[in-house]
């Protein structure tokens, strides 16, 4: 008889999860990081796209998205995430050289604790990554002009870490971690489990090879506990040792209690499931639809309206521009004032890609007349924009 070993499919999972986590601060698009929160201008580049601070109402939709596609997940495979991508699991199984080094000679701990202080290091500057792109912290390293603030974090991160694999490990997850807290309260009866099968108690050869190797030091056997990791490492402990009785394992995942049936389509995932898409909606709704130009017209106190030696009245106004995309784009400017055209200055306006402007912008209407006029600023460059504004004439004091 033939077992279905969990930990090859674990390694290659979190092989990938680590791939991913590293390599995404390398993948650039459009010129910048795919995933990065840029601190000195307060910009978050999200594959593509860059969102300012006043659009973090798309973020927050997106955190909403995926606190509920946590809860959802939860719900329904319990700590899948745990055993399989989170990243504290990922990096103690990357390092768990260490735990043999520590029933072994003083030579082979050194090695051990130094490499794993190698790791953190690694880590902490891939963390900094989504923060200070690798293509400016990997050079700046080189020639030695990281600067203090950046070595600061760094030192500290990677000590914050090396205390975390070196000595917490699994206990983090089994008394500090705020989501191990809540997945009691985020289960079921029906959510699915790592458990003993009670129905088969009778064949347990008592052997303890599912406790032994299980990394939060709990029994199996004695039911759910909340320190239990999903790691399926007992599952595989017992499939080995009842493997030789040519029997299948003691230990597997069950929804809810061994003998239950699945039953993934209950009301309480339909309703989290709901409230997931719709925030799912939403998010990709104003990302879509964002706005990559932002402009707000004001008058410009510094100039008072005036009448030309033209005796054409002269008006000003700020032109308060955002040029939100990655490109540069160069608008054409225009008047017009109960459908007549009228002479506007400048004609054209450049902004850089990611550039915010106040330009003084200048009306010359040929009548000394109130009302409103029409200001138009476009662009034909891709995506076309067209902007329109009703701007208030003003007239001098001693015309009025
Ligand atoms: S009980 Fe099993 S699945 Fe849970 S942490 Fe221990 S070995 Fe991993
Ligand atoms: S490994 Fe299997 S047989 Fe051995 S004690 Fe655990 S549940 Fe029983």
């Amino acid at each position: 008889m033939t077992i279905r070993r969990i930990q090859p499919w674990r390694r290659i999972a979190e092989a990938i999860q680590a791939v991913i986590i590293l390599g995404i601060p390398f993948v650039r698009i459009n010129g910048e990081s795919a995933l990065r929160f840029d601190i000195s201008s307060l910009r978050l580049h999200v594959f593509g796209v860059s969102l300012w601070m006043d659009e973090f109402f798309i973020v927050l939709m997106g955190l909403f998205f995926l606190t509920f596609l946590t809860i959802l997940v939860t719900l329904l495979f319990g700590r899948i995430w745990c055993g399989w991508l989170c990243p504290q699991t990922v990096i103690i199984d990357i390092t768990s050289f260490l735990d043999r080094a520590r029933l072994k000679g003083v030579s082979q701990k050194i090695a051990a604790y130094t490499l794993t202080l190698l790791a953190c290091i690694v880590v902490a500057a891939n963390l900094i990554w989504y923060f200070v792109s690798p293509y400016e912290f990997i050079p700046a390293l080189a020639t030695g002009s990281l600067g203090p603030v950046i070595w600061g974090f760094w030192i500290s991160l990677s000590v914050i870490l090396f205390l975390n694999y070196a000595f917490l490990r699994h206990t983090w997850c089994a008394t500090v971690c705020p989501y191990a807290k809540l997945q009691g309260a985020l289960f079921d009866s029906s959510t699915m489990v790592i458990s003993f099968d009670g129905r088969r108690q009778s064949e347990c050869m008592d052997c303890r090879a599912c406790v032994r190797v299980c990394p939060v030091s709990i029994d199996v056997r004695s039911g759910l506990n909340a320190a239990c990791i999903s790691c399926a490492e007992c599952l595989d402990a017992c499939a080995e040792r009842m493997e030789k009785k040519q029997k299948p394992g003691l230990i597997g995942y069950f929804f809810g209690r061994p003998g239950n049936k699945r039953k993934l389509m209950r009301t309480n995932a339909l309703l989290i499931g709901a409230v997931t898409l719709l925030f799912l909606f939403f998010f990709l709704y104003l990302s879509f639809t964002r706005n990559p130009f932002d402009l707000i017209v004001m008058p410009n106190y510094d100039m008072r309206p005036r009448v030309t030696e033209k005796e054409e009245l002269l008006n000003s106004f700020i032109l308060a521009a955002e040029n939100r995309g990655r490109q540069d784009r160069e608008f054409t400017t225009a008047a017009s004032l109960q459908g007549r055209t009228v002479k506007v200055l400048p004609e054209r306006i450049v902004l850089k890609a990611g550039e915010y402007k106040r330009i003084p912008i200048y009306l010359f209407l040929p009548e000394k007349e109130r009302g409103n006029a029409v200001l138009t600023i476009e662009t034909s460059q891709p995506p076309p924009l067209r902007i329109v504004r009703n701007v208030g004439i003003m007239l001098p004091e001693e015309v009025k």
